[in-house]
């Protein structure tokens, strides 16, 4: 069989642990044999990253922003424990932080769903996608700790001289005290990336905020996504979808009784426990994908699970390991459809979507590994290990493709 020809590189970020090997027989078994495949290797593991200062975590972010299409693997995000592990130089920064304030992007999380696994809440019948905003507000503010009475004031000194000040509160007695910020540029940036990524995935974009209590904060996240709106308004109704604003405590009151099929734009702090709940909600992390998607057009595909550590270690034993590798099948597939699409490839397209369709007549059948096995409904799971699991998968892309 002739391979798929591909015109532009895609930016390749190799990880750690059981996700690394996971990576390699994904792309022996399922990618390899079937397109001539372009890519630019950043190799991302530990131990790679501490070799190289970590310039190579910003190196493949370069590299996503000249071509435009990234697929990654989960990584490590160092602690302490680690720094011993791997006799690191320095504790390094998540490299997905890196990426992402790289990129300047916006995270969307969607979960992979399967008729046999039903989610919690009954009447979801689509996938509902989270854009988390993944800057500022409570995750980059500042706290004081008020030790008795006194006055907390907020104060804004311009650059251009003017002064803005307010009371918080006079406080009678101890308490806490807490400022945040965000900017209107990354707001905007947030509202760009969900407004592209609606029109892309041909799916409503929902928006919540509290901005009847918070009239300036919250109000202006509000204003912005409706001037940026504006740009996207006629592409929107070519389109037959719809954006939606709402207030949070009736936009989660709505999520639970909808069939779902949306994405549902979130502030920062919102978004980090709504993903939670409808990641838990949908079934297993193993699951879900996450794309990062920046304002200028550029994709990052991965897993949003870790390097799922556990795994690994018993693997190291000799143990066998049942490891799920559909979210990193998709990272893939996300990626060459995205690489398809921009350079007007069809076949890389055609593929993206088959390989995606062997993996759904896999699970159809009951083939699975073992965290869906408990999870399946109406059928009797075949359950498999990571390899026995790949390998019914490329049967199946065969066949499609043949
Ligand atoms: P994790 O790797 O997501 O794994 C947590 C647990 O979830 C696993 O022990 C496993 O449960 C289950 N699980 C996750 N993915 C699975 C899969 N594909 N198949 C089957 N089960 C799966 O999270 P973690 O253990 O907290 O973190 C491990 C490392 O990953 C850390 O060093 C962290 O820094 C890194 N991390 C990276 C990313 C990223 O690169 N995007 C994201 C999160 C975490 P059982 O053990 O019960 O089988
Ligand atoms: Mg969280």
């Amino acid at each position: 069989m002739k391979k798929i020809q591909m015109t532009t590189p895609l930016v390749e970020m190799d990880g750690d642990e059981m996700t690394r090997i996971l990576w390699k027989m994904i792309k022996d078994e399922l990618i390899l044999p079937f397109v001539d495949l372009k890519v630019e290797y950043y190799d991302l593991g530990l131990p790679k990253r501490d070799e190289t200062g970590d310039q190579i975590t910003i190196d493949a972010a370069q590299a996503c922003k000249k071509y435009g299409v990234g697929v990654k693997c989960a990584t490590i995000t160092p602690n302490a424990q680690r720094m011993t592990e791997y006799k690191l130089h320095q504790m390094w920064k998540s490299p997905n932080g890196t990426i992402r304030s790289i990129l300047d992007g916006t995270v969307f999380r969607a979960p992979i769903t399967i008729p046999t696994i039903h989610p919690v809440v009954k009447n979801w019948e689509k996938p509902i996608t989270i854009a988390r905003h993944a800057y500022g507000d409570v995750y980059k503010s500042v706290e004081l700790r008020a030790e008795g009475p006194g006055t907390a004031k907020l104060v804004f000194d311009g650059a251009d001289g003017s002064h803005q000040e307010t009371v918080i509160q006079t406080f009678k007695g101890p308490g806490v005290i807490q400022g945040m910020h965000n900017t209107d540029a990354s707001i905007r940036s947030f509202a760009h990336a969900c407004f592209k990524y609606a029109t892309d995935t041909k799916q409503d974009l929902w928006f919540s905020t509290k901005d009847t209590i918070s009239k300036t904060y919250d109000a202006r996240f509000r204003e912005i996504f409706d001037e940026v709106f504006q740009e996207y308004k006629a592409r929107f109704e070519e389109l037959g979808i719809t954006y939606f604003y709402t207030l949070i405590d009736d936009a989660v009151a709505r999520v639970i009784r909808s069939k779902g099929g949306f994405i549902w734009a979130c502030k920062n702090y919102d978004g980090d426990v709504m993903s939670d709940m409808v990641s838990t909600a949908f079934g297993s992390l193993a699951m879900m994908t996450s794309v990062l998607v920046s304002p200028d057009g550029n994709y990052e595909y991965e897993a949003a699970h870790g390097t799922v550590t556990r795994h690994y270690y018993k693997y190291l034993q000799g143990e066998e390991t049942s490891t799920n590798p559909m979210a990193t099948i998709f990272a893939w597939s996300g990626a060459l459809r995205q690489r398809g699409v921009k350079d007007g490839l069809q076949e890389l397209v055609r593929f993206a979507d088959e390989l995606e369709g062997a993996c759904f007549d896999t699970l159809g059948e009951g083939i699975a590994t073992k965290d869906l096995v408990g999870l399946m409904e109406g059928i009797t799971p075949k359950p498999a290990n990571s390899a026995q699991f790949i390998a019914a998968i490329r049967e199946r892309l065969e066949k499609r493709l043949a």
